[in-house]
């Protein structure tokens, strides 16, 4: 098999997913989620967008992400929450 569609075709087949074909998706989403194929029955190795074991696995930017902002939401909440109690202590009278 040759000629200039010959490339095109092995892309698509690496890449069965039209998302695939955006760089953002890439970044944010190569490798982080497990193969769905049986681990003997993929051939794309390194290729395959998703991860095959542990070694091959990387953690997902996003989640990484979700949990900072989480981590900063709660540091605020106990500052209010230290605030507050402050407050409760010396400024209401009993
Ligand atoms: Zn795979």
């Amino acid at each position: 098999m040759s000629g200039p569609n010959a490339l095109d075709k092995e892309r698509s087949l690496l890449n069965d997913d039209p998302k695939w074909q955006d760089t953002n998706y890439v970044l944010t989403n190569y490798k982080t989620e497990q193969c769905k194929k049986p681990p003997r029955l993929c051939r794309q190795g390194y290729a395959c967008p998703q991860y095959h074991n542990s070694r091959d696995r990387r953690r997902s930017p996003k989640k990484f992400k979700y949990r900072y902002v989480l981590l900063k939401q709660f540091s605020k909440m106990l500052i209010l929450l230290f605030y507050l109690f402050i407050y409760i202590f010396f400024f209401i009278p009993v």
